[in-house]
């Protein structure tokens, strides 16, 4: 076990959880060939295409987008405005493999095809593993320093450390225990002497710090569990792609799109366990592809899942679509917003949004941050964006392909 640094005794601190919460540490190659014919060099790759989708919301990279952190925000701003080069970036290939493999998704004539499709899906599966074994290492660096500060209360736990605890606005604990903590260095006279008094106090304060830290661990642990089977899945599900992609055996790999001509001002790549009827979890990615070509819009919302039957899930996206037909949209984005959140829009956009809601997504994100599974269900409806691009005839533009 690596001693604690000195000036940190016996605290976590906020500033080292925010550095380690800093995202894209982790450089890997999820190439279904990785590491044969893998360059080395781990250059960021955009989970969401700058050419053509992101251009196509930002008149060219002319403006900044948002990028959301709901989910993760611990009392971090929410949603950072960022340039086009730096958003979206995630180092989950390495640079060769990134150019090679999405070549047809980061071209500008881009078509709505299997080949397309397939390949929109694999970098969306791999964003998913990717951020799993980012949130991995975060869990387990704060379950490490909790094991070493328990380790340090048993032996060497002093007054002074006490202090620093109720002091120190950069360590990590709640209010109560700090006040708790607080009273009971009050109730210390400097003018008793009798020093096994003290001790006693210090027992007590030991003791009670202690709980809290192991109360936290326990958070950290389960979560760190769940966060295990998450990733597991997912690496299984990125493992079936790398053998379909290798194999060229596409059977099970689905995908349905709608298309739009009027604009939409959302770009997005995110993933959303769905249960199907028969109560089956299927993984559907949900792309938001806007297309600015000669000022002509075109918009694909493309969905792909792996499975075995052909119906399910489009039955029940059918359903969704056929109640009303901006109802898919509309949920789509609901969906990439409240779950994975690898959408972007510009500032303009957010704002233009009802306040009341964008206080919904921000609700339903964080009740949504330790879940990989969703369900479209009637309350869904209740909170969807209520964005309904129309044609000038007053007519939604809307296809449904299969
Ligand atoms: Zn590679």
């Amino acid at each position: 076990m690596r001693p604690l640094e000195k000036n940190s005794i016996p605290l976590i601190l906020k500033n080292d959880i925010q550095k380690i919460s800093q995202r894209n540490k982790i450089r890997i190659c999820f190439h279904p060939q990785s590491p044969k014919e893998c360059c080395g060099k781990k250059k960021g790759a955009h989970s969401v295409s700058k050419s053509p989708f992101l251009n196509a919301i930002t008149e060219n990279g002319k403006k900044n987008v948002i990028e959301f952190n709901i989910r993760i925000s611990d009392g971090e701003d929410t949603c950072k405005e960022k340039s086009i080069k730096s958003v979206s970036k995630f180092y989950g290939f390495c640079e060769k493999h990134d150019t090679e493999f999405f070549r047809n998704i980061e071209a500008r004539d881009f078509e709505a095809n299997k080949q397309n499709a397939f390949l929109l899906n694999y970098r969306s599966t791999a964003l998913v593993a990717y951020r799993y074994k980012e949130n991995q290492e975060h869990n387990q660096y704060i379950i490490d320093r909790i094991d070493k500060i328990i380790e340090y209360n048993k032996t060497e736990f002093k007054f002074s450390d006490a202090e620093l605890i109720v002091e120190d606005k950069n360590g990590l604990i709640c209010e109560e225990i700090r006040e708790e903590i607080k009273s009971i260095l009050n109730k210390i006279n400097p003018n008793n002497t009798d020093s096994r008094n003290s001790e006693k106090f210090l027992e007590n304060i030991k003791e009670i710090y202690t709980s809290y830290l192991l109360n936290i661990k326990k958070r950290y642990t389960s979560r760190q569990e769940t966060n295990t089977n998450y990733l597991t899945n997912t690496e299984n599900l990125l493992n079936l792609q790398k053998q379909m992609f290798n194999t060229k055996k596409y059977d099970s790999f689905r995908y349905i799109y709608i298309f739009y001509n009027e604009k939409i001002p959302f770009a997005g790549s995110s993933s959303v366990g769905v249960y199907d009827k028969n109560g089956k979890l299927v993984i559907v990615t949900i792309h938001i592809l806007p297309i600015n070509q000669n000022n002509e819009s075109k918009n694909y919302i493309l969905l792909t899942w792996l499975s075995d039957e052909e119906s399910i899930p489009i039955n029940a996206i059918k359903e969704c679509a056929e109640q009303e037909k901006n109802n898919l949209l509309n949920l789509c984005l609901t969906l990439s917003f409240t779950n994975q959140q690898n959408i972007f829009c510009t500032k303009e956009t957010w704002d233009n949004l009802h306040c009341e809601t964008r206080r919904k997504i921000e609700t339903v994100s964080r009740e949504n941050s330790n879940k990989q599974e969703s369900s479209i269900t009637d309350d869904c409806f209740d909170f969807s964006l209520n964005f309904s691009p129309i044609d000038s005839d007053g007519n939604v533009p809307f296809k449904l392909a299969l």
